[in-house]
């Protein structure tokens, strides 16, 4: 006889199955889709969305969940109570938030993502905002909607923000966002009016089979497992699945390796966090990532601080040149190493060189507060857009496609997330700081191409622990501090400052 507890999990393993199978769906449909598919595709969404919409407010999970939180705990012989604890009180809080969402929201909502997809993807190539706007005007609407179904009708951002990264709010990210900027607009002026230059132009045809050999290689070395994962091709490089099936994607251009390579490396990042959590837990909130934060810290981590650290191509260099070697014959280590670490004002966020990213995430966040407060109305986003980027960057769009229509995640209803990356990195360069202060030799391990107790030290402090504790708290147990912009600043100014400013 199954206890309450067993019962409820198998619901929520259940619920999660099919969240799992419409993640697929999302995955196919920017890996795979023939373009004229579009429409079948929004009506899966949609169904998917209300089946899964079901499974997650099934009576029977109100009716255990009082019982479990009513009675003595059910004695598990493999979890703890406080496992339980953790398990129960993330099941509460997503039944009682997806009960309030009436299912045909639910369904409409994913259809629209699913048509707001294809019509970003059109109007991004057609340099056409206006064709867009309405569809991003809808996804505001939903937004609202939402926030005011969940009760955050006061403050909808602040729900955005609660969706990616439970236990932060505008306010907060404000103050990280201020202080971070502070420190930040002295070092990128100052390496703006270095005489030093990455030469990046040196790279050109570089095979696309040998990239994907080379990435392969790299990736696999950092702990990716490819029989539980692999990688595709996609507009906009993502990783999406579980642990138990990790959906990677990157893109190609023979005259850019570096972009594929770390573009890779980044979602690799995430992939290593997925394959980390406790299989045995997936679909309950042990199994579950903390957050985008959490998340966007272990891509940004492996993608900078490791793979962009010397120890780490003084390994890999001899196997990128064997596999390159006419393309890299005119380039020496040192003009390797700056390409690798170049610093360029840049009006494309994914290409943004690791200085400048933050000013781009200022740049969103500050106009999603306009966009939710009802400051700005989507029609002026581009010109809102263009004075930021203006003010933030030094250089200003000569069309939306560098501008307002750059990337994928307004179109699939994704605001606030943004945030993530921008706490992501100061996050990983906290965690880094730690790992380096409590694993002395990391480096020297990365010349000899082994990164395992880099690895180790994340599956034991971040990966394994699931949900148990909220952004902000996983940080100060693991780092020992407050989440803050101070590991970031001194990472920035030793790597840059030294390869730039001498
Ligand atoms: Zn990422």
């Amino acid at each position: 006889m199954n206890t309450a507890y067993d019962q409820l999990v198998a619901r929520l393993k259940r619920a999660h199955t099919l969240y799992t199978v419409a993640d697929l769906l999302g995955w196919d449909e920017q890996v795979n889709l023939p373009p004229d598919s579009a429409d079948v595709r929004a009506t899966q969404h949609a169904v998917m969305a209300e089946t899964q919409h079901a499974a997650a407010t099934d009576p029977a999970i109100s009716r255990l969940l009082d019982e479990l939180e009513g009675g003595t705990p059910a004695r598990q012989p493999t979890l703890s109570d406080s496992g339980q604890a953790v398990v129960l009180r993330y099941a509460r809080r997503d039944y009682d938030r997806a009960v309030k969402l009436p299912a045909d929201f639910v369904a409409e909502k994913a259809a629209h993502s699913s048509h707001a997809y294809h019509a970003w993807a059109e109007a991004k190539a057609k340099d056409d905002f206006a064709g867009y706007a309405p569809f991003l005007e809808k996804h505001l609407a939903f937004a609202r909607r939402e926030a005011e179904l969940l009760g955050w009708d006061d403050r909808p951002y602040d729900y955005a923000i609660d969706r990616h990264d439970p236990g932060l709010t505008a306010a907060s990210i404000a103050a990280l966002f201020t202080e971070l900027k502070h420190g930040l607009v002295p070092l990128v002026t100052a390496i703006r009016a270095s005489r030093v230059h990455a030469e990046t132009s040196l790279f050109k045809k570089f095979p696309i089979e040998a990239q994907r050999a080379f990435l392969r290689e790299v990736t696999e070395r950092l702990g990716f497992n490819y029989r539980r994962g692999r990688i595709d091709v996609s507009l906009h490089p993502f990783c999406s699945g579980t642990g138990a099936d990790i959906r990677m994607t990157t893109r190609f251009d023979p005259d850019n390796p570096l972009d594929s390579l770390f573009s890779s490396i980044h979602e690799t990042g995430h992939g290593l966090y997925e394959q980390g959590l406790p299989r045995e837990h997936l679909g309950t909130a042990l199994g579950q990532a903390v957050g985008m934060a959490v998340h966007e810290s272990q891509s940004r981590l492996w993608e900078n601080q490791v793979a962009r650290s010397r120890a780490f191509w003084k390994y890999f260099e001899p196997k990128f040149r064997a596999l390159f070697p006419a393309q890299l014959a005119a380039v020496s280590s040192e003009a390797l190493y700056l390409a690798v670490n170049a610093v360029e004002p840049t009006l494309i966020r994914v290409d943004a060189d690791e200085v400048h990213y933050n000013l781009h995430i200022l740049l969103r966040f500050e106009l999603e507060q306009q966009l939710f407060s009802g400051e700005l109305a989507v029609r002026d986003l581009p010109t809102a857009w263009n004075a930021l980027c203006t003010e933030l960057l030094g250089q200003t769009p000569a069309n939306n496609r560098e501008g307002v229509l750059q990337d994928v995640h307004w179109s699939s209803g994704g605001f606030g997330y943004f945030p993530s990356y921008c706490l992501g990195n100061m996050m990983a360069a906290q965690l880094w700081a730690t790992a380096s202060r409590v694993l002395p030799g990391l480096e020297e391990d990365f010349a000899r191409g082994d990164f395992t107790r880099l690895l180790r030290w994340l599956r034991e402090n971040i990966h394994t622990q699931g949900r148990q504790y909220d952004t902000l708290e996983l940080v100060r147990r693991v780092t020992g501090e407050e989440l803050g912009p101070k590991h970031l600043l001194a990472y920035l100014r030793e790597r840059y400052g030294r390869l730039y400013l001498g």
